[in-house]
């Protein structure tokens, strides 16, 4: 596929994340102004909200893009989100009857701010990664048990906190918690001293299910993706993960990108998951390539300092696709709901630039990191660190982008309570 040409100049580069290929959906504010549902094209929004209180949208029979989020247009289904895509590419594209009108309702991106593009209904974060699993479990457990006997078998997963989702851009507390070192007899209670991000994608799931779905299914079932940290205090979840997995660890903030890439843009970039090491159960076979070839990466700027590319990776690492995912989440008859929310599992590759944490990346804080542009070295996150993670589907003379994930950690209160 090509790039599609829009009549918003700034779509048609191919620095732009945005073209007119991608289209995601976001909400944004101005300064004191309600939320509003906008469609990314270069570096302009499309103010669906405006455009549908003035009666100019006219595609659907109710009011969709007046909530502040994407979760009523959403539950329209796949029909919908097809109809909306098609007019848009209309509308938006090179030789739109419709430019003229559609002008006023154009806002600057650098105008406005970002909130979270839907209620996230709930979070669920899985553990998806081969090498990530296999890098942690050595880590934790040694290397004759990195791998748990199960993990090839299902995608492993825990339920989250919807509550914990913040939008790139907002800053994280580090927080306090029980932790237990190494040389000590007692557990104490302590900021964390091994604060740690985790290059993940988020599946947004756009339709319910009330009992267990196919692979095939739940793919059809996913709305979009954008990036996500999620955020982890590994000396906390050092201590607590045995017997019930990550908790307090994972529960200060997860932040997402504000931008849902629409999985009808994704579609040129299909990939296969890589070759099964063992047979899986046929309800977790896949129909057909159901990861995408998105390059992932992460920076990391120290406060002042320059920023350091510290990983490059794709998501094809990831050996279980959202749809597995998705698909075992339902096995149980758990019922999904629009806006759930479910975390790929950190993403790394095999080879130490393409480690998705820092956990990783300095192999336990064994082997800290230099960061050239800034001079520092790191082994875990420090006060003041900004960490972005960046995504990009790469086609012939465009990218589809994901925009970015971003946040500061910001130190840890004086006290506890
Ligand atoms: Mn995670």
């Amino acid at each position: 596929m090509a790039l599609m040409k829009s009549w918003v100049a700034s779509a048609n580069s191919e620095e732009s994340g945005f073209p007119l290929n991608n289209l995601p959906y976001g909400v944004f504010a101005h300064a004191g102004g309600s939320a509003h549902c906008g469609v990314a094209i270069g570096d302009q929004i499309l103010d669906l909200t405006a455009l549908e209180a003035a009666s100019q949208l006219g595609l659907f029979d109710t009011r969709l893009f007046d909530r502040g989020g994407w979760n009523a247009f959403m539950a329209e289904g796949p029909e919908a989100w097809a109809k909306l895509r098609r007019w848009l590419i209309g509308a938006l594209g090179e030789n739109s009857p419709i430019q003229a009108l559609l002008e006023p309702y154009m806002v600057a991106q650098s105008a406005v701010t970002m909130q979270l593009p839907f209620q996230i209904s709930e979070f669920t974060d899985f553990y998806a990664g081969r090498h990530h699993a296999e890098n942690v479990g050595t880590m934790f457990r040694g290397p004759e048990n990195a791998l748990p006997p199960n993990w090839l078998n299902m995608p492993i997963g825990y339920n989250g906190r919807a509550s914990s989702v913040v939008v790139s851009g907002t800053p994280v507390r580090r927080p306090w918690g029980q932790v237990k070192p190494a040389d000590a007899d007692a557990p104490i209670l302590a900021p964390s001293r091994r604060f740690d991000f985790e290059l993940e994608i988020g599946a947004i799931v756009g339709q319910p299910s009330s009992g267990p779905v196919t692979v095939a299914e739940a793919d059809r079932m996913i709305f979009g993706y954008v990036l996500l940290n999620d955020w982890s205090a590994r000396d906390i979840q050092a201590w607590e993960y045995q017997p019930l997995g990550p908790f307090q660890a994972k529960a200060t903030a997860t932040s997402i990108s504000p931008w849902i890439v629409t999985r009808a843009a994704l579609e040129p970039f299909r990939a296969p998951t890589p070759p099964r090491e063992g047979p899986l159960l046929p309800y977790l076979q896949e129909p057909g390539p159901m990861l995408y070839d998105i390059d992932l990466e992460v920076a990391l700027r120290p406060e002042g300092k320059g920023e350091t590319t510290i990983a490059r990776t794709n998501m094809r690492a990831l050996y279980y696709s959202p749809a597995q995912q998705l698909a075992h989440h339902t096995l149980s008859g758990c019922p999904m709901r629009v806006g759930d929310l479910l975390g790929t599992g950190t993403i790394s590759g095999p080879e130490r630039e393409s480690r998705g944490s820092m956990l990783e990346l300095s192999w336990g804080g064994k082997e800290p990191l230099t960061l050239p542009e800034s001079g520092e070295v790191r082994s875990f996150l420090e006060d003041g660190d900004t960490v972005t993670l960046k995504g990009a589907a790469r086609g012939a003379g465009y990218r589809i982008g994901f925009g970015e994930c971003s946040g500061t950690l910001m130190p840890a209160s004086p006290a506890a309570s």
